[in-house]
């Protein structure tokens, strides 16, 4: 196993072990605690001392995030414990009240715990805001290695997007329509898919060092984004393909699994190694055929079809979603794509 040789100057401080979650309670004394209810039933007879607030994540617009935040009392750590949502309106939470924040991410599909900004979706658009640096990530083992395997395999989708959105950023900065070209973080996507590429069957097997690992990779591209102000690195057509999916279909699935799809079709669409893709994909056990996912095929259809418009309409920045046209040819190798 290669170490991660990090890039980004600093990045978040992160706590990884057994059981590090059991008695946080006690240990933090008046906590407000920001889950979602699967983990936190789950989990909650291990926090220790009862939370003095309990607020579940849902999908909220900035306007009523901000009247929660007007709730929490001063003195209180605020504790995220769940995945993407919660990470994302504890760091809300912690942005507005300035009350300390620890984040406990119990499954592994988004870095939501590892990025400073909060995802706030509004009628089905993404926007980022905020800002957020807990004192704290903890990662316990022995919670993400009870977790569906689904939710730890689909965390590789916000690493693997790094493929796609190098191809991206190289084809719109020859061509002058993007973020100036970096070296630094260009070289620096290429080594995170190796990186994955190496530990994609630790991964599926949930064992410490792909939990770790995953995780790290996390860190260091949250970090890095942070750096240089932009993602470009990490996020392009496969997360706009995952934008438009939004959009046609009006619903979401796991966003690391979506992401995935994204990751695949570009590839095999662009003639962009699709292959070692597939393999990175297969190996960490991650769903991507769209029966397993719930999708139809005219959802993906209608998704590919309006890929482009919505990207130059969303203002995303330049990249092969915006140059695709889609006929019979491209769905047919999309459709193979997924073996679908
Ligand atoms: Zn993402």
């Amino acid at each position: 196993m290669s170490e991660i040789n990090f890039v980004a100057e600093d990045g978040f401080a992160v706590e990884y072990g057994h059981g590090l979650f059991d008695g946080l309670g006690d240990q933090l004394g008046s906590t407000v605690v920001v889950m979602q209810p699967n983990p936190w039933e789950f989990i909650k007879g291990r926090f220790g001392r009862a939370p003095v607030k309990i607020i579940e994540a849902r999908e909220l617009s900035p306007q009523a995030l901000d009247e929660i935040a007007e709730s929490i009392p001063d003195g209180v750590t605020i504790v995220g414990v769940g995945g993407g949502s919660a990470m994302d309106v504890a760091k809300w939470m912690h942005w507005r009240s300035g009350q300390r924040l620890i984040q406990v991410p119990t499954l592994a599909s988004v870095d939501a715990c590892f990025t400073r900004m909060s995802a706030i979706r509004t009628d089905n658009r993404v926007s980022y805001q905020g800002d957020a640096i807990p004192e704290k990530v903890i990662v316990d083992y022995s919670i993400l290695q009870s977790a569906p395997s689904q939710f730890i395999s689909a965390g590789i989708g916000d690493v693997l997007s790094c493929h796609t959105a190098y191809a991206d950023w190289k084809m719109a900065s020859d061509l002058g329509k993007s973020i100036p070209w970096n070296t630094r973080a260009a070289d620096a996507s290429l080594k995170y898919i190796d990186v994955l590429e190496e530990v994609a069957s630790e991964i599926a097997a949930q064992s410490e060092v792909g939990i770790r690992t995953l995780m790290e990779l996390y860190r260091e591209n949250g970090w890095l984004s942070h750096e240089l102000g932009h993602a470009r690195f990490e996020e392009g057509s496969e997360h706009f393909f995952a934008y438009t999916f939004e959009q046609v279909t009006g619903r979401t699935i796991l966003h690391g699994e979506l992401v995935s799809i994204g990751v695949l079709i570009i590839s095999a669409l662009t003639d962009n190694n699709y292959p070692r893709v597939r393999s990175i994909v297969q190996k960490a056990g991650t769903r991507h055929n769209p029966v397993e996912l719930g999708i139809t095929w005219d959802e993906i259809d209608r998704t590919l079809r309006s890929m482009k418009e919505y990207s130059i309409a969303e203002d995303y920045w330049y990249s092969y979603a915006h140059v695709l046209d889609i006929g019979n040819v491209e769905l047919e190798l999309a459709r193979k794509a997924l073996d679908f």
